[in-house]
């Protein structure tokens, strides 16, 4: 069974706040419908604009789309009670673009890695310490950094810390939003190669949306093109990219 499928899914975002008016702007999905296979990372290209960001909202549950389903593990995200949702939420993350606006900057390191496990696990302080000591070292840190807070990191530094925290709970998949491509290439490419061995190493898959086709090249197993809100093609193995 496939880990996700989208089913052509439709949505348009409402044009008013207003919770009793119910205008919405032109649809930014189309028709939209993909997979991603357990322990693959599929790259979601398009230039900026094509919908990729929406996309990945959808597949995190956060924006429910008007039309069409998403199916995590078999199950329909937006048709479970909260609990079910709530167990589905910890198997989804995510890791955005801007590293330094997605943490609380008052927040220490074990903070900001602990506070998955606050929410979901029920780990004594010291448990919960020595958790966070191993992220940190897994993602390529130090057990010492512990105590430092965001602006004492570089955004290579941070980009692990936030990629710790989404590994935390262990789950089944990761949307990366963007997440590299404010790194410069030399850091880009250590976080690429780190985000390669976890999905070894724990059978993650991730959404790996970006517009850079060697980024998205170099990671993915499989790969699609986003353009004005449509999948306009979708290879299960990248190999056939090259060849369209
Ligand atoms: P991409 O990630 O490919 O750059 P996005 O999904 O961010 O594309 O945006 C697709 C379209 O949806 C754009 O036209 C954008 O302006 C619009 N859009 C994105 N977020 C919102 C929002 N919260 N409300 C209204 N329109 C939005
Ligand atoms: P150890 O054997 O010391 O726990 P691991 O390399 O197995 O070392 O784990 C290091 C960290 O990686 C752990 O703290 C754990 O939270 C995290 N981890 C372990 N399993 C998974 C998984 N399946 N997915 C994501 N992260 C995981």
């Amino acid at each position: 069974m496939s880990l996700l499928q989208v089913k052509d899914v439709t949505h348009a975002y409402a044009s008013s706040t207003l919770f009793w008016q119910s205008k919405r702007h032109a649809p930014v999905l189309s028709g939209v419908s993909l997979t991603i296979e357990p322990g693959k990372c599929l790259g979601l290209l398009g230039t900026s604009g094509a919908g990729k960001s929406t996309l990945g909202k959808v597949i995190l549950g956060l924006e429910k789309p008007q039309k069409g389903q998403v199916l995590f593990q078999g199950m329909n995200l937006y048709d479970t009670d909260a609990s079910a949702r709530r167990r589905l939420r910890r198997d989804l993350q995510v890791v955005f673009q801007d590293c330094y606006s997605s943490v609380n900057p008052r927040m220490t390191a074990e903070q900001i890695i602990g506070e998955p496990l606050q929410n979901y696990e029920s780990l004594s302080s010291k448990e919960q310490k020595r958790t966070v000591g191993e992220l940190l070292e897994r993602v390529g840190l130090n057990a010492d950094d512990m105590t430092k807070h965001p602006h004492q990191f570089s955004g290579g530094q941070l980009q692990r810390i936030n990629i710790a925290r989404a590994i935390a709970l262990k789950p089944k998949l990761i949307v990366l939003d963007e997440a590299v491509s404010s790194l410069d290439m030399v850091t880009q490419s250590h976080i690429l190669a780190l985000l390669s061995d976890l999905k070894s190493t724990y059978g993650l898959s991730y959404l790996f949306i970006t517009h850079d086709i060697k980024a998205a090249y170099s990671i993915s197993d499989a790969l699609a093109v986003m353009e004005k809100g449509e999948v306009v093609e979708f290879c299960e193995d990248k190999a056939q990219f090259l060849q369209s």
